[in-house]
């Protein structure tokens, strides 16, 4: 062993920049060790605002801060742009899929925040029909989606086209499927008013579905019905009770027992209905033989390591932890546990720690003015609870100049009416096959 290596710092290896990710590597900045913060993005990403992304709210670089730029003061931390495709647990090594090739990256720590991916339950085929919303990329596509079926209805003479372009469906309606629904109709009822010359946006169809028979079901049921009112309050039809059982590029079918509502004719439906933890999560339990749930998460020891493996710690969705919710709360707080447990075992406390979540509460926002939140016994609705979505989500928003970007735009989208942030271009404006077909020109020579 040289001089070099025999000086050596302790090193944390950090998979995904995400809540978790980021809250551990910042609480390890004034711990002896070396970072390195791997992440397949190079940024991190703020989820609970996606859906402003997808409904011309927000651009994506307001809630996707560089992760160089928010750690550049510290100097224990590097980052690394490139996908995690493998862990070698024995040999303490992870294996990095990079632009330029892959390598090993050797740990003496190791924090996997992988996170979690979109969940169509073993239906992978309805994806290209009902695109998710997890990724900065997934709400771009989803934004064209949006904005390009009203350009397409604007263009079309068959009514029954024009019902289909204007007929969003949302399935899944939990906070991500109600956030939607209600930016949606708040879209077509007020932003676009006066837009269009030939087309009235104000008729367009939201229809929310979900196989449950409450939205939002992890809210106290008061702020359900609360929910529930404001959304239909905005033109959102709501169906729940209902299981959605294909979905093609026309429409969804689903087991409404009315075959008249049973199938739903709409050219952009969304997929909000379920997530599950990414691969890593299944690899580690395969690799371990830790336990891993239906959902892909690992269950993780109650100081939130890997059983058998004090060196790794799951946090974040990536665990499974005595029935925590994957809320981005959860993910920081056991973020910030794991760095505690390494620093304070390099200071020779080798004691394990459980992890104690201290619930910070939950809120979704139906549209302006209106949210619903539950704060440990305090439970707001209306613009009270708008204002403390507000004022939360302002809070944890990283970066101050993504805060002063983010107030601009909701200036624009709240106070006044308009939706800055929605380039799209033709060529990106995905239309069904069905419509294809009908449209295309005929064939050279077919005279
Ligand atoms: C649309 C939406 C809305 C949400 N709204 C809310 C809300 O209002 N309130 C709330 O509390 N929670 C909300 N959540 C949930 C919350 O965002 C998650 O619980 C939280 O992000 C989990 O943090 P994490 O660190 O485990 O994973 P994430 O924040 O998902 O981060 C994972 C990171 O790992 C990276 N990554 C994944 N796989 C690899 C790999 N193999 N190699 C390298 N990098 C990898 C990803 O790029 C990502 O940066 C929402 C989620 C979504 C999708």
């Amino acid at each position: 062993v040289s001089a070099r290596e025999g000086a050596q710092r302790h090193r944390v290896v950090v998979v995904g920049c995400g809540f978790g990710g980021l809250f551990a590597t910042k609480a390890l900045r004034r711990a002896p060790v070396d970072v390195l913060v791997i992440d397949r993005t190079n940024h991190h990403l703020f989820q609970p605002l996606l859906y402003q992304v997808s409904t011309g709210i927000l651009s994506e670089g307001d809630i996707a801060p560089p992760i160089r730029d928010i750690l550049r003061r510290q100097r224990n931390a590097d980052v690394l742009l490139g996908e995690v495709t493998g862990i070698d647990v024995q040999r303490r090594l992870v294996t990095v899929t990079a632009p330029v090739g892959r390598r090993e990256i050797e740990y003496d720590s190791l924090l996997v925040a992988s996170g979690s991916q979109s969940s169509y339950f073993g239906h992978g085929e309805y994806a290209e029909h009902a695109p998710s919303m997890k990724t900065l990329s997934g709400a771009i596509a989803l934004r064209t989606r949006i904005f390009g079926a009203f350009e397409i209805a604007a263009q079309e003479s068959d009514p029954d086209l024009v019902r289909r372009w204007m007929t969003f469906v949302i399935v899944g309606a939990g906070p991500t499927g109600v956030e939607l629904a209600g930016q949606i109709a708040e879209l077509t009822h007020r932003s676009l008013r006066g837009n269009f010359r030939h087309l009235d946006p104000g008729r367009a169809r939201v229809v929310l579905i979900d196989a449950v028979a409450e939205v939002l079901p992890e809210f106290p049921a008061r702020l359900r019905r609360k929910a529930h009112a404001s959304l239909e309050r905005l033109g959102v039809e709501v169906r729940l009770g209902t299981r959605v059982t294909s979905v093609d590029g026309d429409g969804v079918d689903t087991d409404a027992s009315d075959p008249a509502v049973a199938r739903i004719e709409s050219f952009v439906k969304i997929w909000a209905a379920g997530v599950e933890a990414t691969p890593l999560g299944r690899m580690l339990g395969e690799a371990t033989g830790a336990a891993v749930d239906r959902a892909g998460r690992v269950a993780v020891e109650r100081d939130c390591t890997l059983p058998g493996h004090p060196e790794i710690f799951l946090v974040g969705d990536l665990m499974h932890l005595a029935g925590l919710p994957g809320l981005a709360e959860v993910a920081m707080q056991s973020g910030v546990h794991a760095a505690r447990t390494i620093q304070r075992r390099l200071e020779g406390d080798d004691e394990s720690r459980p992890f104690r979540y201290r619930d910070l509460g939950t809120m979704a926002t139906i549209s302006r003015y209106s949210a619903v939140a539950a704060i440990g016994p305090l439970r707001a609705w209306g613009i009270a609870g708008w204002l403390t979505w507000l004022l939360v989500h302002l809070t944890f928003l990283t970066g101050f100049k993504n805060r002063v970007a983010v107030v601009g735009n909701w200036t624009i989208a709240f106070v006044g009416r308009g939706r800055a942030q929605r380039p799209i271009s033709s060529d990106q404006v995905l239309v069904p096959s069905s419509v294809r077909e009908k449209q295309a020109p005929p064939a050279a020579g077919d005279r």
